[in-house]
């Protein structure tokens, strides 16, 4: 399922569920996460001109969205520590394989390129895992909302609640506000039990 969260109410935690959006379990940890927008399709076509250009323009262009605690359930906890090993582990392989190119003659450049692939996959495994990524949410393009495609439908069910919670707070902090200009109703009585 999917829903789009107010950046305000993601920013100030009013609007943030204490679920976990991967699994729909309730939340054993929170954490500080960045949500960034996607660059703009048109964006990818700069890397004709380098990565430079793109990487510029990727992060003028970029929204960022902070949760001060993000919630996460043990599952999610458990994946990122797998993925954090896995990547440490994979990457580790390329000093390793220098090591052993270094004495293994013809075969030595192959190995390097092995080592190599294998500190690029544990980079991607690392970004996988990290807790940015793990909720899958990404802010919108103007930054007026962070946008989870793909979330639990447990998740969606209590963030409409927080929403609910947080719209209802906010009217009643607007009563106050606007409460010493308010006229007194005359005449009115409470209902009597
Ligand atoms: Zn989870």
């Amino acid at each position: 399922m999917s829903i789009a969260i107010p950046s305000g109410l993601v920013q100030n935690g009013t609007g943030i569920p204490q679920v976990c959006t991967r699994h729909g379990e309730a939340a054993s940890v929170g954490k500080p996460v960045k949500f960034w927008s996607k660059p703009p399709i048109w964006s990818y076509f700069l890397i004709i001109l380098g990565a430079l250009p793109f990487l510029i323009v990727t992060l003028i262009l970029r929204k960022e969205v902070r949760a001060q605690a993000w919630p996460f359930c043990p599952q999610c906890e458990k994946t990122h520590k797998n993925r954090l090993i896995t990547g440490i582990a994979l990457i580790a392989l390329l000093p390793l394989s220098f090591v052993v190119a270094s004495g293994a003659g013809d075969t030595g450049a192959l190995l390097t390129l092995l080592g190599l692939v294998a500190a690029f996959a544990g980079l991607l495994v690392l970004a996988r895992g990290a807790y940015r990524m793990l909720p899958g949410g990404f802010a919108s393009r103007d930054g007026s909302t962070v946008d989870f495609p793909k979330a639990h439908p447990q998740f969606v069910t209590a963030a409409h609640a927080a929403y609910a919670q947080a719209a209802q707070q906010y009217a009643a902090w607007q009563a106050g506000q606007h409460a010493p200009y308010a006229q007194p109703t005359v005449g009115y009585q409470p209902p009597q039990q």
